[in-house]
């Protein structure tokens, strides 16, 4: 039973099936000048289209990178880098990705940028009224995530791209956990720049891609050879950018109706977890839980020990003076609805021992 979809997703078939003849036999360098390295390159130029339309992008502006913390990575670090000259002061939110919050924290501790990291309310929401008032005359960049990893909230990103739109500060958008669930268009979002990986959605691991609207400057992250309009260097994933084209395009095609699926399974889960898992630890309740076949995880949460408490669950105030035992079960595509049944089996009884 994996329910821990929000860690990483199971490859689909389609996905794989799209690979495998990028894998096997003799393959080209999409930058050499034979047969091989034309099919290469043609192969990497359709799934740059194919991910483009899916976000109601251009193809000209998806880069290709290694995955999502090299998507945030490349976007923050190289928007902020190549538009020194508007300003340094930066907005995100208390409840990012590590990969964006340790990055701008990074750059102002080295004293490149100012940074204001807004608060959240009890459900891990973004105030755009607290975003206005924190904009500044020499506020450059925007940075706030589609959906949150943790605990999957949705931020008012549409508005907060409307605002920053109107004055004139450029906007990134961490859409890693919304891709392949919730229709995204670039355009609707108001985002000039967002981040996606693949093996969120169904896709393999390392390899993802990173949107700037045309006319975005973003400074190259990794120098070296040509590739990827200068803008990447380093020989391309070929076979996985067709695999992430291809699962995403999977994921389009039936999103409304997997949603709703979705959706009806997870209130189960919901509504069948009853007692609470105040005193229950973390630790001892995963363990128990891996021995019975159910992969799930606790976030990066407050698990006993060496491991920091979740900055998200801590912005939301769902720590303060409470001992807690979260656990996160994240469902996808190959989750059945036996197998919710049996994990509320499984769950109810394991607590039930832990607390005995
Ligand atoms: C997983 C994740 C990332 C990092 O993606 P990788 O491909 O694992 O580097 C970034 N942002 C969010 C919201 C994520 O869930």
């Amino acid at each position: 039973m994996y329910l821990d979809n929000a860690a990483t997703t199971r490859l689909s078939r389609r996905a794989m099936a799209a690979m495998l003849p990028l894998m096997e036999g003799e393959q080209g360098n999409p930058s050499s000048l034979h047969s091989y390295a034309r099919e290469a390159r043609k192969a990497l130029e359709r799934a740059r289209g194919q991910v483009a339309r899916c976000i109601g992008a251009d193809e000209g502006e998806i880069v290709f990178t290694s995955g999502g913390s090299e998507g945030n990575n490349y976007l923050l670090r190289g928007a902020i880098e190549a538009n020194r000259d508007r300003g340094s002061h930066v907005i995100t939110s208390a409840v990012e990705h590590p990969s964006v919050l340790n990055t701008l924290r990074a750059l102002e501790k080295q004293g490149r940028i100012q940074l204001t990291v807004l608060p959240v309310d009890g459900y891990g929401r973004v105030s755009v009224v607290d975003l206005f008032a924190a904009l500044q005359p020499d506020t450059v960049l925007v940075s706030v995530m589609l959906a949150n990893n943790e605990v999957g909230t949705l931020q008012p990103i549409s508005s907060i791209g409307n605002l920053c739109r109107e004055r004139g500060v450029l906007f990134h958008v961490d859409a890693v956990q919304g891709a392949g669930h919730l229709p995204l268009d670039v355009q609707a979002l108001r985002a000039d720049m967002l981040t996606l990986s693949a093996h969120k959605f169904h896709g393999p691991r390392g390899v993802g891609a990173a949107y700037a609207r045309k006319g975005t400057q973003v400074a190259p992250l990794m120098t070296g050879g040509e590739q990827e309009k200068h803008r990447r260097a380093g020989t391309e994933n070929v076979a996985g950018t067709v695999g992430m084209a291809e699962a995403l395009m999977e994921q389009t095609e039936d999103m409304e109706q997997e949603r709703e699926r979705l959706q009806s399974l997870s209130e189960k889960l919901i509504g069948g977890i009853l007692s609470t898992f105040e005193g229950v630890s973390p630790d001892e309740l995963l363990a128990l839980l891996d021995m019975q076949g159910v992969a799930a995880s606790a976030g990066s949460a407050c698990t006993a020990g060496s491991n920091e408490p979740s900055h998200v669950l801590q912005a939301m105030g769902l720590l303060d003076g409470r001992r807690c035992a979260p656990l996160r079960l994240s469902l996808g595509r190959y989750t059945k609805a036996e197998e919710i049944d049996r994990v509320l089996d499984i769950l109810s009884k394991t607590v039930a021992r832990l607390r005995g």
